[in-house]
C-alpha cells in the first residue's frame, strides 16, 4: 500500500487525489492535510447573512474549450453529475456610456477609436489562433524563452487613446495585474479569450463550489482539517516526512509520495529540510514568483433592478484601474433578488485591501453608473473578500519549463516531491485540473512500475 500526501484541500489537491483513485491500480492510502477548517480552497460559494441569495467569493468562470478539443474540466463537470449554465458579457462602461458593440465604439468613441480597436483585434487574433491559444501551455517549451516584452509595449501600440482604454479596462480584471507586469502572451491571450471562438464561459448550476464538494464527496482520503503543514524533509527510514501543526501540536507522519497543491505564494511557508531540497524549493518558488491581486466586492439589493438597462452575467467598469462587475443573481433564475460582484484586480486591489469594508462596499455603490442605478438601488448588505497574491500574473514563467520540471522541482534525490498548480499554467481551474492530471498520471504509472 503507497501512502501519499496530498498538501492542500483546494481543488487541485481535491482533484489530486480524485485522479490518483481512479487511476492507480494498485491499493494507496492517501492522506490530505487542509490549513483551514474546509475544503475547496479558492472556489468559495456563500450566501449573504439578511436574504437567502448566494455569491461567488473567488472563482466566479470556468472555461468550455470543448469547441477546440478535449476539454478535462467540462468532462469532470459532467462526470460529477454537475449541471451547467453558460454566461456571458460584451458591454464596456467607459466613463458612464454602456458601449456593447462596435457600433456602439463608433457611437461613443469615434470613428478613429473604432478603426483602432479593429485593427488590434485583428492583430491580436492573427498571433495567436483559438488551437495555438487552447494549446498554450500544454506542449513541452521550445528551447528559446518567450519574448521578454511586457504587455504594456503591445497596448502602446493602440495609437488612439480611447481604443486603447477600452482594450485596457475590458482585460484588467482577467489579467489581475498591470500590463507592465504581465507578458504580451499572457496579455493577449487575456483579450482574445472574449471571443467565444477561443472559448465560452460557464458555471456551475446551484454554485462552483459543489464542483469542490462532489470531489470531497468521492475522494476516500483520510482528511485533516485545520493541519498546517509547515516542514516537509527526507527521513532516516528514506520516506518523505510530513510536519504538521495542528491546535498548536506539531506531529511528523512519513509517505512514499507527497504532492504539494498549494499556490506558488504559500510555498516560502514551508520549510523544507536539507540544502538540495530548499535550494530547488527557493527556484521553483523565484521561477513563478509573479503575484497578482484580486479583492472582491459582493453587494445584494432587493431587486436586480438594472436589468431594465443592461442584462448580462456580467460587463466591463473603468473604474479601480478597470473591473468586471458579476450579475451574480443571473445564474440563479429562481431568487428575486439581485446581486453584483466587483471583481477588483492588480495593484488598486492590493492597495484598496488596506481599506475597511464598509469603505468598499460604499465606493462599489458609487462606481456603478447612472443609467444602472436609475429609479433607485434597494441595497441590503455587502461582503467583502480579499485575496493578495492569490493568483500569478506570468503563469508559466518567463522561460517555460517542461512538464516534468514543472511538477517535479528536485528530481535527483526527491523524485518523490511534486507540486500541482495553476500558476504551472494559466492561473485557472483548468489549468490546476490540467496540472492534476499530469501528476496523477504520473504518480499511477511510478506505481505499476515499483
Ligand atoms: C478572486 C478570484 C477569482 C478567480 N476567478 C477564477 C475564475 O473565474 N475561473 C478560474 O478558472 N479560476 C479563477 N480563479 C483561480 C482559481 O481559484 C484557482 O485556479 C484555484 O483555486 C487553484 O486551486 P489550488 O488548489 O491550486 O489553490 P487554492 O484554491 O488556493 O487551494 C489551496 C489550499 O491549500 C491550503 N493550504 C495552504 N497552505 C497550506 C499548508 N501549509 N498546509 C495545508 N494546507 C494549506 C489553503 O488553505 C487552500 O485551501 C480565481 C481566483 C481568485 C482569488
Amino acid at each position: 500500500m503507497k501512502r501519499i500526501s496530498i498538501v492542500g484541500g483546494g481543488p487541485g489537491g481535491l482533484m489530486t487525489a480524485y485522479l490518483l483513485q481512479k487511476l492507480a491500480n494498485s491499493p494507496i492510502s492517501i492522506t490530505l492535510f487542509e490549513s483551514t477548517g474546509r475544503l475547496g480552497g479558492k472556489v468559495c460559494t456563500l450566501r449573504f447573512q439578511a436574504r437567502p441569495a448566494r455569491y461567488e467569493a473567488g472563482a466566479a468562470e470556468l472555461y468550455d474549450y470543448s469547441l477546440i478539443g478535449d476539454d478535462p474540466l467540462k468532462e469532470l463537470v459532467e462526470e460529477l453529475g454537475l449541471p451547467i449554465n453558460f454566461i456571458g458579457g460584451s458591454s464596456v462602461v467607459l466613463d458612464q456610456k454602456i458601449i456593447s458593440n462596435i457600433d456602439d465604439v463608433r457611437a461613443h468613441l469615434g470613428v478613429e477609436a473604432c478603426e483602432a480597436l479593429l485593427s488590434f483585434d485583428r492583430a491580436a487574433k492573427d498571433s495567436v489562433s483559438p488551437f495555438e491559444y487552447y494549446m498554450c501551455g500544454q506542449e513541452e517549451p521550445l528551447a528559446a524563452p518567450r519574448p521578454a516584452s511586457r504587455f504594456d509595449a503591445l497596448l502602446g501600440t493602440i495609437r488612439q487613446s480611447a481604443a486603447r482604454r477600452y482594450v485596457e479596462t475590458l482585460i484588467h480584471s482577467d489579467l489581475a495585474t498591470e500590463p507592465e507586469r504581465t507578458s504580451v502572451e499572457y496579455g493577449a491571450h487575456n483579450y482574445v479569450m472574449n471571443d467565444p471562438r477561443y472559448m465560452r464561459l460557464y458555471c456551475v448550476e446551484g454554485g462552483n463550489e459543489r464542483l469542490t464538494q462532489e470531489l470531497a464527496r468521492r475522494v476516500s482520503a483520510t482528511v485533516r482539517l485545520n493541519h498546517v503543514v509547515t516542514e516537509i524533509g527526507r527521513g532516516d527510514d528514506g520516506k518523505l516526512r510530513v510536519a504538521h501543526r495542528h491546535q498548536g501540536v506539531v506531529r511528523e507522519d512519513s509517505f512514499d509520495l507527497v504532492v504539494l497543491a498549494l499556490p506558488n505564494n504559500y510555498l516560502p511557508h514551508i520549510d523544507f529540510r536539507g540544502g538540495r531540497l530548499a535550494a530547488a524549493m527557493r527556484a521553483h518558488h523565484a521561477q513563478y514568483d509573479h503575484p497578482a491581486h484580486y479583492l472582491r466586492i459582493s453587494a445584494l439589493f432587493e431587486r436586480p433592478s438594472w436589468r431594465a438597462k443592461l442584462e448580462e452575467s456580467f460587463f466591463m467598469l473603468d473604474r479601480f484601474g478597470g473591473c468586471c462587475v458579476y450579475d451574480e443573481s443571473a445564474r440563479d433564475p429562481e431568487t428575486p433578488f439581485g446581486v453584483l460582484g466587483w471583481l477588483v484586480g492588480g495593484q488598486p486591489a492590493l492597495e484598496m485591501s488596506d481599506l475597511d469594508d464598509a469603505a468598499l462596499i460604499e465606493a462599489a455603490l458609487k462606481s456603478l453608473p447612472g443609467a444602472l442605478a436609475e429609479g433607485g438601488l434597494r441595497f441590503v448588505e455587502g461582503r467583502v473578500h480579499r485575496w493578495p497574491a492569490a493568483v500569478n500574473a506570468i503563469p508559466g514563467g518567463l522561460v517555460p519549463r517542461a512538464q516534468s520540471r514543472r511538477h517535479q522541482p528536485e528530481p535527483a534525490e526527491h523524485p518523490d516531491l511534486f507540486v500541482v498548480g495553476d500558476y504551472l499554467y494559466d492561473s485557472t481551474l483548468n489549468g490546476v485540473l490540467d496540472s492534476a492530471e499530469y501528476v496523477a498520471g504520473w504518480l499511477a504509472s511510478q506505481m505499476i512500475n515499483v
